[in-house]
């Protein structure tokens, strides 16, 4: 007799209709609606679109705006090969939920090897370039192969996370990728993040519980204290103005208007 596959996880209650959104305060239904138009605006002028999930509390309202309002957006996601376990079996969650798979995209083995004997397994602790040729071949060239092909991306940043994302533009040209960057959630509050989670019942990482509030690899993220930057927890042995992953370019070159 066939015996259910075992599962790391808890099953996750229903997911309730989309009509929970009517219950949110009228600014947060706003921002939803406008979310949710800036996507439907993107797929419209650019036709392929993905969103590259981080699976942070970010990318789960993403993720849901996406599966339930504009599912022609492709979602994609990155294993570096050093996620906590929390964050793997959230995939599974978010899939079971959605009834969807996300396409996984996994660094080059070979390339992975070779920096690991040459450099060691925590090679990323040891200097600045290191750690950047690490998010290199574990996150960006996998980034690289999953928004190939596609005309605009999506990205869950949002103003106040980080000095760093404070300039962003809902859409703007990523000249570095040479595409379009979508960025729907730029004017969410981290607390509106979490009211629309909370109110939607959906999956989330259950570090964000422990005081993780930007999640990435296991051996590069820790929680933070009150009163941090949001993302204070990644890389954080390195000077502030370094913690971006590569995935996230610096220079701003302007779009058309969103
Ligand atoms: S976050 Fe850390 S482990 Fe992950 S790719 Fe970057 S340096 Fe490597």
């Amino acid at each position: 007799m066939a015996t259910a596959a075992p599962t790391a996880v808890l099953p996750d209650p229903p997911a309730p209709a989309a009509a929970f959104r009517a219950g949110l305060p009228a600014a947060l239904q706003a921002k939803v609606a406008a979310s949710i138009a800036l996507l439907r605006q993107a797929l419209a002028e650019h036709g392929r679109v993905v969103y590259s999930s981080s699976l942070g509390a970010e990318a789960i309202v993403l993720t849901d705006l996406i599966w339930t309002e504009v599912p022609g957006i492709d979602i994609a996601t990155i294993d570096t090969g050093r996620l906590p376990g929390e964050t793997l079996d959230l995939i599974e969650r978010i899939e079971r939920r959605y009834q969807k798979r996300m396409r996984v995209y996994s660094p080059d083995a070979a390339e992975v090897e070779a920096f690991v004997n040459e450099h060691g397994v925590n090679a990323f602790y040891q200097s600045l370039e290191l750690r950047q040729r690490c998010c290199a071949l574990r996150k960006s060239r996998p980034f690289e192969r999953a928004i190939k092909g596609y005309a605009a991306w999506v990205t869950g940043v949002r103003h106040g996370q980080s000095e760093g994302r404070a300039n962003v533009l809902p859409l703007e040209r990523d000249a570095r990728n040479g595409l379009m960057k979508v960025s729907p959630l730029l004017a969410w509050t981290h607390d509106e993040v979490w009211q629309y989670i909370r109110a939607a019942r959906l999956p989330y990482n259950p570090l964000h519980d422990k005081g993780y509030t930007s999640i990435g690899c296991a051996p590069c993220t820790r929680a933070i204290e009150p009163g941090q930057d949001e993302r204070a927890g990644r890389w954080w042995w390195e000077h502030p103005d370094s913690r971006e992953c590569g995935l996230q370019p610096r220079a701003r070159v302007p779009g058309p208007a969103a």
